[in-house]
């Protein structure tokens, strides 16, 4: 399958959803007796933890189909770079999308001038010096995803070889709650 065509079945996913439909039970079953000792999924996801993105509903999607990688304000640390390096590296999924979303309260959060403390304060400053001085929120959130895209491809040799050679496409996306529409950018990467 091309890019366009994966694209193309997610956005063919997403209408079904937005028209009420969810994943056919049966399916599912079949799919996990055929998918028992091995994954093939056609779609790496890197997306936020907000629990209003169930990434199978929302793309029309089932099991074996989508390797999920999900951190809130989809911030991306070691584990989630590693992460996103087996996806690509080793299972080879031709099409990585990453996803924002309106509502977002780790964007938020990140442009309150409160400190948190802890672990929460780490996702604060990485969400920080993704979007600069931003005070847009939905430039914000735009600015979060293009930038993650951005230092996944400095960051990791893996990504960076499997662009290079055309092994991968990375996608920018962003999910509206009102609407339940995901909207892809144009393809950069
Ligand atoms: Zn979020």
């Amino acid at each position: 399958m091309s890019v366009d065509e994966l694209l193309l079945e997610l956005e063919n996913g997403n209408k079904k959803f937005m028209a009420g439909a969810i994943p056919n039970g049966e399916t599912a079953t079949v799919k996990r007796l055929l998918s028992i000792d091995v994954q093939n999924p056609k779609f790496t996801l890197f997306t936020c933890s907000d629990s209003r993105i169930p990434p199978e509903i929302i793309f029309g999607m089932s099991l074996g189909d989508i390797f999920t990688i999900r951190t809130a304000g989809h911030v991306l640390d070691e584990a989630a770079l590693g992460s996103l390096e087996f996806a690509v590296g080793d299972l080879k999924t031709p099409l990585l999308i990453v996803l924002g979303h309106s509502s977002c309260a780790a964007i938020q959060k990140a442009m309150l001038t409160e400190n948190f403390p802890g672990a929460l304060g780490s996702i604060q400053k990485h969400i920080r010096s993704a979007i600069g001085e931003e005070t847009d929120f939905q430039a914000a959130i735009a600015g979060n995803t293009d930038k993650t895209i951005q230092n996944m491809i400095y960051k990791s040799p893996v990504i960076a070889t499997a662009l290079n050679t055309q092994q991968l496409k990375i996608v920018a996306a962003y999910y509206d709650f009102a609407s339940g529409k995901i909207i892809f950018s144009k393809l950069k990467y």
